[in-house]
């Protein structure tokens, strides 16, 4: 078409939302479907940091704030930096965005030049790709295979660097698949990029969703050096149920930061001021919420984990964190008679009522995405529904 700019044009709307439109139109319908492509915590935000908000609102906090988001809010994240990570920023240092999405994309837009290449671990989260090709940027793919646990290794990522590599993309705990890199592995990949001088790219958002006795550790503590050629990205929406209200953030570099401060003034000017109140109170306020909602998480996922891997031809690896379980599901659908995972998990939705997202939109062809943030007795019953589906069907 001769509307639409040539950037856009290769733009595909996310699998995760196509799946999910199809599921909502199947319930429309009148089908009694199970969703399990959540991407967000299925908890209300916890009442103090709403009534933060709505008092902030009624003082006259209702205004314009400064682009890269109010100091007393920098300074809110800049002591959790401090106490979670050891890692000290200073306010110029900080960008605070309209979720942790859009300062991944105001991030890119400030480093990336024509055909810069950006190394991005498969699988991935869907919009990695996307956002470094609508600046101008090359994906290039490495795959963390099933039985590295899903993580890359030093080597994998030596073999790819080459004079145009700028940036890695670093996602742990990781969506889809829940692992965590150890601080060894990371300090591992960490001296690869120093001797390269590659950008990191550090994608904390699942932070605060571990489980068992999985530890998270930032890339950006491991030392200073690093610290300096690291960018974390983080934010609000997961860790305290607060997807709707679009706050995320990024530490790091300065002149960085800059670019990203004067990108979003130019765009959309500062990240909801009622909403950055509500994030102050989620950081200074009581943090007993966030362990509660990882407690459930938690308790979910120990109780589905087993009936998952007993469907006929599901191999799951247990996540370390956030709400995803992965399993690859190649021979499950074999069995049932296709070639792709793709076609099965358009069948299961048709014929068990169920949606569950297919591992291609991450990079990954033989697996899919399975979300636990959902009631247990759902998620129970779309197993159910799912073992039953592959029993007949193979
Ligand atoms: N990064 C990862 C890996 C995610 O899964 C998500 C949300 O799905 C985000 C970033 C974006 O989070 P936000 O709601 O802060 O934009």
């Amino acid at each position: 078409s001769q509307l639409l700019a040539d950037r856009v044009k290769a733009l595909t709307p996310s699998s995760t939302l196509a799946i999910t439109a199809k599921a909502k139109e199947l319930k429309a319908q009148g089908k009694d479907v199970i969703g399990l492509g959540a991407g967000e915590p299925d908890f209300n935000t916890p009442n103090h940091i709403i009534e933060a908000a709505y008092e902030s609102m009624k003082a006259g906090e209702t205004k314009y704030t400064p682009a890269a988001g109010l100091l007393s809010l920098k300074n809110a994240i800049i002591n959790k930096f401090k106490e979670d990570q050891q890692i000290n920023y200073d306010a110029s240092e900080v960008f605070v965005g309209s979720g942790a999405k859009h300062v991944l994309y105001c991030l890119f837009q400030a480093v990336l030049n024509e055909e810069d290449e950006v190394i991005i671990p498969a699988p991935y989260w869907v919009s990695y790709p996307e956002q470094v090709k609508l600046a101008g940027g090359n994906p290039v793919y490495i795959e963390g295979t099933e039985d590295q646990s899903y993580k890359i290794t030093p080597e994998q990522l030596e073999k790819v660097i080459n004079s145009k590599t700028k940036a890695i993309i670093i996602n742990s705990p990781s969506n889809p698949t829940g692992m965590i890199y150890s601080a060894e592995e990371l300090e591992a990949l960490a001296k690869v990029c120093l001797e390269n001088n590659i950008l990191i790219v550090s994608d904390e958002i699942y932070e605060k969703l571990i489980y068992g006795n999985a530890k998270h550790v930032s890339i950006a503590s491991i030392s200073d050096e690093i610290k300096e050629q690291t960018i974390v990205i983080n934010g609000v929406s997961k860790s305290h149920s607060m997807t709707g209200w679009r706050i995320g953030y990024a530490g790091g570099n300065k002149e960085i930061i800059k670019a990203m401060t004067n990108l979003a003034s130019h765009s959309t000017s500062n990240p909801t001021t009622t909403a950055q109140f509500g994030a102050i109170a989620a950081y200074t306020g009581t943090q007993e919420p966030v362990e509660e909602m990882r407690a459930a998480f938690e308790e979910r996922l120990n109780k589905v984990f087993e009936a998952l891997n007993a469907i006929p031809g599901f191999r799951c690896i247990k996540p370390q964190g956030a709400f995803y379980l992965f399993p690859n599901v190649k021979e499950a659908a074999e069995a049932c008679g296709f070639s792709t995972v793709d076609e099965f998990v358009t069948d299961l939705l048709e014929k068990a009522n169920v949606a569950v997202i297919p591992g291609s939109g991450f990079g990954v062809d033989d697996n899919i995405r399975l979300s636990y943030a959902t009631d247990l007795t759902s998620f129970e019953t779309a197993l159910d529904r799912i073992a039953q589906y592959v029993i007949e069907h193979s």
